[in-house]
């Protein structure tokens, strides 16, 4: 196993449309664990394949009491209420964000084994099956709130960075 890099806001992979994933092929599963590995390390409550560098339609959530949940295709298939929370991401470190989500969701996928899999969640881990589900199509949190309010934190964010 091994702690990957984190991709962070401006490398194009975190843009891209992640592809499918076909076949559960051994590169994949150790991807997974890889995955999971940084998730913890970097103390985050979610991880998206592309946020690795690989465009591909995976996620890794820790579902705290459920342990670790992997979904390979996620699709969310039912989703209910509205709640604004602060949100943050690895790839855009040292920023946070009131970000309007679902309160709960259903989302559909495949486990590592290739099999079907649901999981429904509240909370936090329904926000980050939103956020993680997001990066697959090229989405970050910041895209979800007010133009001016994107501003400040991208602003902030290239300050850190300098
Ligand atoms: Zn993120």
């Amino acid at each position: 196993m091994a702690i990957l890099e984190i991709k962070e806001y401006g490398e194009p992979v975190l843009r891209g449309k992640a592809l499918p994933v076909k076949e559960i092929a051994p590169e994949i599963l150790n991807l997974i664990k890889d995955m999971a590995e940084t998730m913890y390390a970097d103390s985050g409550v979610g991880l998206a394949a592309p946020q690795v560098g690989v465009s591909k339609r995976i996620i890794v959530i820790d579902g705290e009491e459920d342990g670790l949940i992997v979904l390979i295709n996620p699709l969310i298939i039912e989703s209910e209420g509205e709640l604004e929370e602060e949100e943050g991401c690895l790839s855009i470190p040292g920023i946070y964000s009131l970000v309007k989500r679902s309160s709960k969701v259903t989302v559909k996928a495949l486990n590592e084994k290739g099999d079907p899999t649901e999981v429904t969640k509240e909370g936090l881990a329904a926000r980050a099956l939103q956020h993680e589900i997001d990066h697959l199509d090229g989405i970050l949190f910041i895209d979800r709130i007010g133009r001016m309010e994107r501003q400040i934190a991208l602003n902030k964010f290239k300050k850190k960075k300098q």
